[in-house]
């Protein structure tokens, strides 16, 4: 039988607006040393701003923000959202074919029959281009049309209000590691590790990389210490279900990590977690 002060942890969890899919989760979070953290939309707003435009070949601002908003058509990521809402003008989807993504990476599709390419470095590489090393601090979107380079975009996200203080109060509730796992680059997420006080971040990583680091966390983890991994998901539903307590962003994160996670923070803030572990042990004292 499930003892009743359970249903007071789990009450009480909702009342801070996170829902914990069973009594073992509320367990779990009580033993959680290890928190694991994806950035876009976790750590920071997820609402990118578009800071630069530096077309090549032609292109000037206007027409590379263009062909970027209309590759990113279909694409839910938050970085789509952003390119469209910095084009101005409008965009007809009648004029694009074969919209694709690629997690980790960024968007392909047809174009005016032209194939476009726009994503990070390493999705150029893979089309066979070197792209020009960015000295800054920006998530960068490269756009290839028809294998030509035609420029680039540097968009920018901002810190989560409450991050920095998140992470202050994880570790003084006795977590030991607080990591972030990001498929961005090194120097934004340095730069964001820098801002949090993070003890640890790995960039440029791919989903599949994402659930190779969470594996080995949970191999290096000794006596009854518990790791979480919190997300929206986009990209990342199966590091939420490796993890020993999957928490989903619910507000802005996908159906699909709502569905993978054991714990869904309903306003997207990380602060609930630290009070979701806080209730969660005061729970756990009753019940023991
Ligand atoms: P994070 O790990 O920070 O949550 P993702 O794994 O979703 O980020 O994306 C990693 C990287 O892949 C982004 O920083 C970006 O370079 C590229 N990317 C992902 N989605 C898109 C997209 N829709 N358009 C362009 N680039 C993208
Ligand atoms: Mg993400």
């Amino acid at each position: 039988s499930v003892p009743l002060s359970f249903f007071g942890g789990i009450g009480g969890a909702s009342k801070l607006g996170v829902l914990i899919k069973g009594s073992n989760y509320l367990e779990t979070l009580a033993d959680v040393d290890t928190v694991v953290f994806d950035k876009t939309g976790t750590l920071t707003n997820g609402t990118f701003s578009v800071v630069a435009v530096h077309p090549e070949a032609g292109y000037t601002e206007q027409s590379l923000l263009e062909v970027a908003a209309l590759a990113e058509s279909f694409s839910d990521h938050p970085i789509a959202q952003s390119v469209r809402a910095a084009y101005q003008g409008e965009l007809d989807p009648k004029r694009v074919s074969d919209s694709a993504n690629d997690a980790g990476h960024g968007v392909t599709a047809t174009i005016d029959g032209k194939h476009v390419v726009v994503g990070n470095a390493k999705m150029l590489a893979a089309a066979g281009i070197d792209v020009p090393n960015c000295e800054v601090v920006g998530t960068i979107l490269h756009v290839l049309v028809d294998g030509v380079y035609a420029g680039h975009i540097v968009i920018a996200d901002t810190v989560k209000a409450d991050a920095e203080q998140t992470i202050r109060d994880l570790h003084a509730a006795g977590v030991k590691r607080t990591v972030m796992l990001t498929g961005d680059r090194e120097e934004v997420a340095a730069s964001v590790a820098k801002q949090l006080s993070l003890d640890e971040f790995h960039a440029q990583l791919l989903p599949g990389d994402k659930v190779e680091r969470v594996e080995a966390l949970l191999a290096a983890e000794s006596g009854k210490g518990k790791l979480a991994f919190v997300g929206d998901g986009i990209n990342d539903a199966p590091v939420l279900t490796r993890a020993d307590v999957g928490i989903a962003m619910g507000a802005m994160g996908s159906d699909a990590a709502i569905e993978a996670a054991d714990v869904v923070l309903m306003d997207d803030k990380p602060s609930n977690i630290s009070r979701a572990i806080r209730v969660a042990r005061k729970t756990m004292s009753i019940v023991w």
